[in-house]
């Protein structure tokens, strides 16, 4: 039983759709209904998927330019991004996702959408506007010069690198979207969001991660960890949400106080999980020990509705 942050608060949000995505999700699946939930569990709401694409050409390309100290050309950016939009639309469209013997990893790019899954389909405006919202986030991070300067200047840069640490006899991790060392001063961890309204921050997010990195150098450090890492305490290190939507980047410090709560919030998390048998193997447990949402709210766009017995 692993805690992640989103894992966790996807369990928050519905214990059964957890136990769906975590327990009976599994590709080596050969059993109907599991197969088809671990279909289900791949899809996606067109927002998150906007989100994965421009997470996918700030990892991929532009941080791979900024490791190599190349010019980053606005419309070259945007081509790549329509490329990956346009790829990723027409395997969900086609519902190649379902294929008998696919090999995923045949494709570059690969997506699967609930409202092309269950034939409600998507309007051509609502496409319009996830290409734009794509385009409006890129071109909001390339017009971040400072920021931009301030990542070429560092030594290591690590995107979507899993980070794993044992947390009393369970297993914790994170996956920041980038962290950013440098030779004399302490690591910056970044996360990427395209969120149409904001109104959230995600410091606790970053704070997981900060807490994740930290852990993991004191016990294990991974391989790609930079030597200077211990130099620095976790109060050292810096953290940023970039909304990159609406433009707005919001830093955020380390108190004492911040780690604290994030170790019992981890600690409270699994307890909650191992309460109602997360720790389990599909055959030890039902969908009947996981409950279901208590805001209703949380099914209308849950993948799992066809298979959900409410
Ligand atoms: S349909 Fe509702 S209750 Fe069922 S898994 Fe999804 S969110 Fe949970």
């Amino acid at each position: 039983m692993n805690w992640s942050y989103s894992g966790y608060r996807q369990f928050k949000k519905c214990n059964r759709q957890w136990y769906y995505s975590n327990i009976v999700a599994h590709q080596a699946a050969k059993e109907p209904f599991r197969k088809e939930v671990t279909i289900l569990s791949k899809l996606k709401t067109i927002d998150a998927w906007r989100g994965d694409i421009v997470d996918q050409v700030i990892s991929q390309t532009i941080i791979n330019k900024i490791r190599k100290d190349e010019g980053l050309d606005e419309d070259n950016l945007l081509w790549r991004a329509d490329r990956v939009f346009e790829e990723q639309y027409d395997f969900a469209l086609k519902k190649k996702y379902r294929e008998e013997n696919l090999v995923l990893s045949e494709y570059e790019y690969y997506s699967a959408l609930i409202d092309l899954d269950n034939d409600r389909g998507i309007d051509q405006e609502t496409l319009d506007r996830a290409r734009m919202d794509i385009h409006q986030s890129l071109k909001n991070f390339l017009d971040k010069t400072d920021l931009i300067d301030y990542l070429r200047s560092a030594s290591q840069w690590l995107t979507q690198r899993d980070i794993q640490y044992p947390f009393s006899r369970f297993r914790a991790k994170g996956r920041p979207d980038l962290i950013v060392f440098f030779e004399d001063e302490p690591p910056h961890i970044f996360d990427w969001k395209v969120h149409t309204f904001a109104t959230k921050t995600y410091q606790d997010q970053l704070l997981s991660y900060a807490f994740a990195l930290n852990k993991a150098n004191e016990i294990k450090p991974h391989k790609d960890f930079p030597s200077n890492l211990s130099a620095f305490t976790v109060l050292d290190y810096r953290l940023t949400e970039f909304q990159l939507l609406i433009d707005e980047v919001r830093d955020y410090t380390i108190s004492e106080e911040d780690i604290n709560e994030t170790e019992n919030e981890i600690a409270s998390g699994l307890m909650a999980m191992y309460r109602v048998g997360a720790n389990k193997k599909y055959d030890e447990c039902s969908s009947e020990d996981f409950p279901t949402a208590h805001n209703p709210s949380s099914c209308e766009k849950c993948q799992f509705k066809s298979i959900c017995k409410q």
